[in-house]
């Protein structure tokens, strides 16, 4: 008994000896984030939320242990697209809509994911769309306007990111410059996916994958392209001592917006919390690891009129067939979360991001 007295006793004072201040203000220490997974539900609004709690019974970001929320404005607009909205969040930069990755005045500016290449972690982007495609090409990208997806293709090859998983294959095949830029990727120690199936069998490494032409087809269509996706990319960059970051788009709930059509947005929020499930579970597993949740705008003006709880049932009324400006939620889980409480411009979730890295 004195002997193990005097080993926990010593063991403890080796613990406290050891234990690093963590932050700079010793005053203020922010506990210590090695991954953040970033998942955006383009066009996700509190309606898109709740329409998809309702059919759903409920979704996992219920277990959101904070919720914030964010002002989506862009620079020259009251109402974002999803390329400034993407480009705030990516850079802490409002820009003009339309714009990828460059501020006002057409400048590039830094994303998240940059900087966490630069210091040595590994970075991911997972799309349910083309990955060329705005948001995700918000984070890799720097182009004047988001049309420019060839361009877009090729900074995707120039850049330092360890992974990419969604569609997009033309705009690096079948382009106006007669280039073949999969050779290239091979070339840069890429992995190059083609679809879901060699997606999956990829241990380890550099991995490209361009599973759609375009983009890959709506829920439940897709299957398991979604979830499958983040936990292959959680698999392959959980290798790097240093840490990740991964951003994760459910990019077709905007879809089902603009198109007014509620089965469509309902399925694509239903899918998207899927991958959030993935991602706590990931946080739960792994100390250190932050997830947050959010959107770049809602999209459609929706709002529920009527429903059902025990039927699973929404009555929408559509205000609009674009993005509105209504600020939309932000909900957090695992290391830090608490910092992402509150009222604040889509630009702070890239600076509250970039601190607690402690780049
Ligand atoms: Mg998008
Ligand atoms: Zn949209």
């Amino acid at each position: 008994m004195t002997y193990r007295l005097f080993l926990f006793i010593a063991l403890s004072f080796l613990l406290l000896q050891c234990t690093p201040t963590q932050g700079e203000n010793k005053s203020d220490p922010k506990p210590e984030v090695k991954n953040v997974i970033l998942l955006i539900g383009d066009g996700m609004g509190v309606s898109q939320v709740y329409s998809g709690i309702t059919a759903n019974k409920s979704l996992n970001m219920e277990k959101a242990q904070f919720v914030g929320l964010s002002k989506t404005y862009s620079a020259n607009d009251y109402i974002t697209d999803s390329a400034a909205g993407g480009t705030a969040l990516a850079t802490g930069t409002k820009t003009n809509n339309g714009a990828i990755g460059v501020d006002e005045n057409g400048n590039a500016v830094k994303s998240i994911l940059e900087y966490a290449a630069e210091n040595g972690l590994s970075t991911g982007l997972v799309a349910s769309c083309a990955i060329t495609h705005a948001t995700p090409a918000s984070f890799v990208a720097h182009q004047l306007k988001r049309g420019m997806q060839e361009e877009i293709a090729v900074d995707f090859v120039n850049s330092d990111i360890t992974l990419f998983i969604g569609g997009g294959r033309k705009y690096f095949v079948d382009r106006e410059d007669k280039q073949n830029l999969l050779p290239q990727l091979e070339a840069k120690g890429f992995k190059v996916a083609l679809d879901m199936e060699s997606v999956m069998n990829t241990e380890s490494g550099k991995l490209a994958a361009l599973i759609a032409d375009e983009h890959p087809a709506t829920y439940p269509e897709r299957g398991e392209f979604l979830p499958e996706s983040v936990g292959k990319a959680l698999e392959l960059l959980k290798d790097n001592e240093k840490g990740f970051f991964l951003m994760v788009e459910g990019s077709q709930i905007d879809w089902g917006g603009h198109a007014n059509e509620v089965e469509y947005t309902v399925n694509e929020v239903i899918d998207f919390d899927r991958a959030v499930k993935v991602a706590f579970d990931f946080a739960d597993q792994n100390p250190g690891t932050l997830v947050v949740v959010t959107a770049d705008h809602e999209t459609g003006a929706m709002s529920i009129t009527g429903g059902d709880l025990s039927k699973g049932e929404v009555n929408v009324s559509w205000g609009s067939s674009g993005h509105s400006a209504i600020m939309v939620p932000v909900f957090s889980y695992g290391t830090a979360a608490i910092e992402f409480a509150g009222i604040y411009e889509n630009t702070d979730i890239f600076k509250k991001i970039l601190e607690l890295y402690n780049f």
